[in-house]
């Protein structure tokens, strides 16, 4: 097998680790200082607005979004190893070159399955940085790793010009973030329909609208994910929006789930691979600096065991993760 990236995937990764050093690593700390004077901690860092400049005018932009009419029209074989070394600085990196989720996927949507006045109104500004989104599709009340069984209600209205939405929904990530201004809802437009995959709708619910709560902020193994808009409870109490709103047609919303969440879980893992590495780089480090009953770690028992399963562990996921978009 030729595992070798291609002309472009070279160019764009030879830049891209270019800007890593002289741009997103230096400003690790700073965005750590800046966001503990921030007056609120979902606020986003000065800095990151700095990056998300500099990204944008070296053409590190919207790497992520295969649509060349929008994005950077890579394939997801070539995006891998570049969203990898995005993973190694998580909390900047990805916002810096408008890669990061859960803005992605929704992108992906609008691009895929929104009418030209929703990619005007909402793809636009997203596609530019200037705002952010949610994705909201998770009920507490329901097992909702099979989406079949949401509960949140879509209903027309009796005039049928709008949409009147009512759920509860969490650990909807970005929701806390000030600038998150959309959120694609999936609810059922047909509860009682036959077949179980078509009762499903996803609409364009703005966060200003009445009726939407931003409930709180949740923890995620003890983290509230300040960088990331945080993963929040929302509900929606009766929200009414234009029927224009709907994304793609009544009882398309399981179908544009499963066409988004595919690319937005392999990101994660292949941002995941880069954030390995950074730590197994630490690791190596610590292992030669620190000396410990007269020899440095890495002369010491099993560390270099260590070290080498786990080298084997992050090239075989590297290797399953390429295997999958390509
Ligand atoms: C950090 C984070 C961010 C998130 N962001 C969002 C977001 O932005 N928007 C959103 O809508 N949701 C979000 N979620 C929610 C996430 O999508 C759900 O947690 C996930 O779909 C599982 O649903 P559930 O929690 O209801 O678990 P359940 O469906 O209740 O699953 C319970 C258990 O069953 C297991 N299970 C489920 N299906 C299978 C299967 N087929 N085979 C074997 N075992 C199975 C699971 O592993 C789990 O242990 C986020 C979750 C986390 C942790």
């Amino acid at each position: 097998m030729d595992f070798a990236y291609d002309a472009r995937t070279e160019e764009l990764r030879a830049k891209l680790l270019a800007f890593m050093d002289e741009h997103v690593y230096p400003a690790e700390a700073v965005a750590d200082e800046q966001r503990a004077a921030l007056a609120s901690p979902w606020e986003t860092p000065p800095v990151v607005e700095e990056l998300k400049a500099e990204a944008r005018r070296q053409g590190l932009w919207n790497l992520f979004l295969p649509d060349a009419e929008h994005g950077a029209g890579l394939t997801n074989l070539q995006y891998a190893p570049l969203a990898e070394i995005t993973g190694r600085s998580p909390q900047l990196a990805p916002t810096a070159l408008n890669c990061a989720a859960p803005d992605t996927g929704n992108m992906e949507v609008l691009a895929q399955f929104g009418t030209a006045e929703q990619k005007k109104r909402w793809l636009e500004p997203l596609l530019a940085g200037e705002i952010r989104s949610a994705f909201a599709m998770t009920e507490p009340e329901v097992a909702s790793s099979d989406a079949t069984n949401i509960t949140t209600r879509i209903e027309r209205s009796a005039d049928g010009s709008e949409y009147v939405i009512s759920g509860r929904k969490w650990y909807i990530s970005g929701a806390m973030n000030p600038d998150c201004e959309i959120f694609i809802v999936m609810g059922k437009t047909d509860p009682d329909g036959a077949d179980p995959r078509r009762q499903q709708s996803m609409v364009l619910v703005p966060r200003d609208t009445a009726g939407l709560e931003v409930r709180r902020a949740m923890r995620v193994y003890g983290y509230e994910d300040h960088y990331h808009g945080g993963h929040a409870e929302v509900v929606f109490d009766g929200v009414r929006v234009p029927a224009a709103n709907l994304i793609g047609e009544e009882g398309g919303g399981f179908a544009i789930a499963q066409a988004r969440l595919g690319p937005g879980r392999i990101h994660h893992c292949m941002r995941l691979i880069g954030m390995a590495e950074r730590a197994i780089e630490l690791m190596c480090r610590r292992a030669v600096a620190r000396t410990a009953f007269g020899k440095p770690l890495a002369q010491q028992g099993v560390v270099q065991e260590w070290i080498a399963d786990a080298r084997v562990a992050v090239e075989q996921v590297r290797l399953l993760v390429l295997k999958t978009p390509g």
